[in-house]
């Protein structure tokens, strides 16, 4: 590696293939054996800070600090270097990392976290977990633990969400529908106000951080600003578990600034591609070499495709599924307004289905769609984006695509059920971005054309209300 970075990859067309790494990510293990730090149970296993954790219960927690004394890279070239020369542990630093000599960025900051391991497996678990042993009577548990069993997704999502009772086989996307999605709407009933309250300052900086710029420049500062509130008073409803991986929160401003958002750091790509091969190689021990081979022929068959495009049925944008059902008064009317033809039934055809961008919305109509919900989006129409509603069908008409869509209105902010709470005012702008809360029964309907469709929507039915909240990001590995 450290040659092919020195001298590049050439290839036979002559062009001479510069290699620049960029960073290291992976579990904290991994990391501090490839760094060469000392391990989270130490006192200086924070690789991007001095902070010195402290020792309680048998246990190294680490206590919200506001201000960060942060490694530069001088610093850690220096105490690395002082550490390799003495054998000993100046600063947490044990040695020299041998991949110092390769990554293009200096230590630590191409360091990536991985959020997949911190955030889900380690601190989203832990926290559901005490919640679950601590708060819930044996009552609620089972009650909580159907409502996670039974929510529905969209069909395009591989896992759904997991009972706690089952939490040993938790795998780490079901832990993100939990964290991102179905977790706050779901555990609030069960909770006392300001412990909800407190919790959702954690899933609202975690859905700041993952997604894209929602709020412009300021998005990392105000997920941080809510980051910095969880973590100075986990203390107040949690006992014992401010860990390592809590700590390294307190660096996701930086992350995203750095790197970019969540969603493209997860490492669940890697660990799923590494996990295939070993579960499927047979018999052999040189694992790198299976991983480049059919890396190769991957890639063979991903080139030899685009000789013969012509030949592959291009899925083009648009509706499909034709349905005969027959146009009745509300499509006629709408057909007066936005055609000057007399034939609405020549005019208008109907569609169960909407593609865009690989993403595809079905219909009430679409008799097919099982229980997996994907026909309630959010939507805007005359400058208000964040409209909602399910969609019955979908219709062309005079060479347009519309979609008519049962409209539920908003019942009320979802940060109005923490009024009580001294987090409220911190959490009414962030929150009520992702959660909306709407009434159960839809009384008007609503005529747009397809581009005005913006989300697809997960629906949490309650006796009353409905709470909504529309996906993260189009596309992340599960
Ligand atoms: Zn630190
Ligand atoms: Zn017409």
């Amino acid at each position: 590696m450290a040659i092919f970075s020195i001298l590049g990859i050439p290839t036979r067309s002559g062009i001479n293939y510069k290699i620049l790494i960029y960073g290291i990510t992976g579990d904290c293990p991994a990391i501090k054996l490839a760094i060469k730090h000392v391990n989270h149970q130490g006192y200086w296993c924070c690789w991007f800070c001095y902070i010195r954790g402290v020792h309680i219960h048998h246990k190294r927690q680490y206590y919200f600090k506001k201000e960060l004394a942060l490694r530069s890279a001088a610093e850690y070239a220096l105490y690395s270097h002082e550490a390799e020369e003495t054998k000993t542990n100046i600063y947490g630093h044990l040695g020299v990392s041998p991949l110092s000599v390769i990554i293009d960025v200096p230590l630590p900051r191409c360091l990536v976290i991985d959020y997949m391991h911190v955030s889900l497996l380690r601190h989203t678990r832990t926290v559901i977990q005490y919640i679950y042993g601590n708060f819930l009577k044996p009552k609620q548990r089972e009650e909580l633990d159907e409502l996670f069993r039974n929510q529905p997704f969209p069909h395009f999502f591989n896992r759904k969400m997991r009972p706690v009772k089952e939490f040993s086989y938790c795998k780490a996307t079901e832990l993100r529908n939990m964290l991102l999605y179905g977790l706050l709407p779901l555990i609030r009933l069960f909770l006392p106000i300001e412990c909800a309250a407190h919790l959702a300052l954690y899933v609202t900086a975690m859905r700041l951080f993952h997604g894209p710029r929602t709020i412009g420049n300021d998005t990392e500062t105000v997920a941080n600003e809510l980051m910095a509130m969880y973590y100075k008073h986990h203390t107040l409803f949690y006992e014992n578990i401010q860990n390592f991986v809590l700590h390294l929160h307190s660096n996701f401003m930086d992350q995203y600034r750095l790197h970019g958002s969540l969603s493209n750091l997860g490492t669940f790509g890697q660990e799923s591609l590494i996990g295939h091969f070993a579960n499927n190689r047979n018999g052999t021990r040189n694992l790198g070499q299976l991983i480049i081979n059919n890396y190769n022929v991957d890639f063979t068959i991903v080139n030899q495709l685009h000789h013969h495009l012509s030949d592959v049925p291009v899925k083009s944008n648009g509706l499909f599924d034709s349905h005969d059902a027959l146009i009745n008064n509300f499509l006629l009317k709408t057909h007066n307004d936005l055609c000057f033809c007399d034939n609405a039934n020549q005019c208008i055809r109907i569609y169960c289905r909407h593609r865009i961008d690989a993403m595809i919305y079905h219909s009430l109509i679409y008799h097919r769609r099982g229980s997996s919900k994907i026909y309630f989006v959010q939507y805007s129409k005359d400058n208000d984006k964040n409209l909602f509603g399910a969609i019955e069908l979908f219709f062309t008409c005079n060479k347009k695509n519309y979609a008519l869509i049962h409209n539920h209105s908003s019942k009320h902010l979802f940060t109005d059920y923490f009024l009580s709470s001294k987090y409220h005012s911190i959490l009414l702008k962030p929150l009520n971005m992702y959660f909306y809360v709407l009434n159960l029964t839809s009384t008007c309907r609503d005529v747009i054309t397809v581009d005005n469709i913006s989300n697809m929507c997960i629906v949490f039915t309650f006796c009353d209300s409905l709470v909504v909240t529309p996906l993260s990001c189009s596309y992340e590995h599960d």
